[in-house]
């Protein structure tokens, strides 16, 4: 029987030993490494361009010799601003990208010994960083399926049988219920939406599929639409999973990745951030087959690409 890839060495060519070995100068260095891989790692100013710069070493800052700017390797990405050592920044990206299904954040905290907060706010601009790599905007080609799945928004039945409620009335309803909605390429990539119905991935498929391509989905009637613009596959999941080569299993697989990540990591998502993880479990899926050093650098280096986040950046002042 043929080795599953996860089980395998190939899959394993980083750990936290190599890097906690390595130490603050060499997770320093691959920093720099993945933000400017055109010059191996010499500092570029992001003011100026210009790739003459004095190191202050004691501080890890540079300034640039044509504009006098003090810049870091962080400054301008995601981890602008950071107080973490690299070496721990690296730990932390390692254990993201070793969990298939994500990780706590109370797990993460553990594991660094860090404040949960810290844990939370980095592993969303961790996430924002995957999101790069997924919500390119490019259009999907080839043979793409489609499908939703909902989330959120449970209601928990009442103790006593005489007092529960019929909970798919909209009155007892929480409003957090939230579908996410993915389109997959069968050879490429996965591409997430949050929405509030399945129907909306019509609009959704209009604006990210290409036109020559083939779109499979489910028997669900609001599918129906999908007609007038594509060559489409069905498949009536009433009467089996897989109809000749007619089927949405890469998509569904996608979902179980993303429900498996909710139900055991994360319990409970609120409908703001579920995009994120579905970017999470999107990018974990289409990375599937790469080792974890592979992952790391990867990781590593989408966030030397990503920007300030928005979001995240100075999220506990603000909220507090
Ligand atoms: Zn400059």
């Amino acid at each position: 029987m043929a080795q599953h890839f996860l089980l395998s060495a190939a899959s394993r060519t980083l750990s936290l030993r190599a890097i906690y070995k390595g130490g603050e100068d060499a997770a320093y260095a691959t920093f720099c490494e993945m933000r400017w891989p055109e010059t191996d790692g010499e500092a570029i100013c992001p003011k100026c361009g210009c790739c003459d710069a004095y190191k202050i070493t004691t501080r890890r800052k540079f300034k640039c010799k044509a504009c006098s700017h003090q810049f870091s390797v962080t400054s301008g990405t995601i981890f602008a601003s950071r107080k973490m050592d690299f070496v721990d920044l690296l730990a932390a990206i390692c254990i993201m990208v070793n969990a298939a299904k994500g990780v706590s954040m109370v797990q993460l905290s553990r594991d660094l010994d860090c404040q949960y907060k810290t844990a939370f706010v980095l592993a969303h601009k961790l996430r924002e960083a995957m999101a790069q790599e997924v919500q390119t905007g490019e259009v999907l080609t080839g043979h793409v399926e489609i499908d939703g799945a909902y989330f959120g928004g449970h209601i928990r039945p009442e103790n006593v049988k005489a007092d529960r409620v019929d909970r798919r009335l909209k009155e007892h309803q929480t409003g957090k219920r939230r579908v996410v909605i993915a389109l997959r390429e069968r050879v490429g990539r996965t591409l997430p939406f949050v929405a509030m119905a399945e129907g909306e991935g019509v609009a959704l498929a209009n604006e990210n599929v290409c036109r020559m391509a083939t779109v499979s989905a489910d028997e669900a009637s609001h599918w129906d639409a999908l007609h007038a613009g594509w060559e489409v596959e069905r498949v009536n999941h009433s009467e089996l999973y897989s109809d000749h080569g007619k089927h949405t299993n890469m998509v569904e697989s996608f979902f179980s990745r993303l429900r498996r990540m909710v139900a055991g990591q994360h319990h409970h998502v609120s409908p703001q951030y579920l995009h994120q993880y579905a970017n999470h479990a999107a990018w974990l899926e289409d990375n599937r087959r790469f080792d974890n050093g592979e992952l790391a650098h990867r990781l590593v280096a989408n966030s030397m690409g990503a920007p300030v986040s928005r979001n995240w950046k100075g999220y506990w002042q603000r909220a507090a």
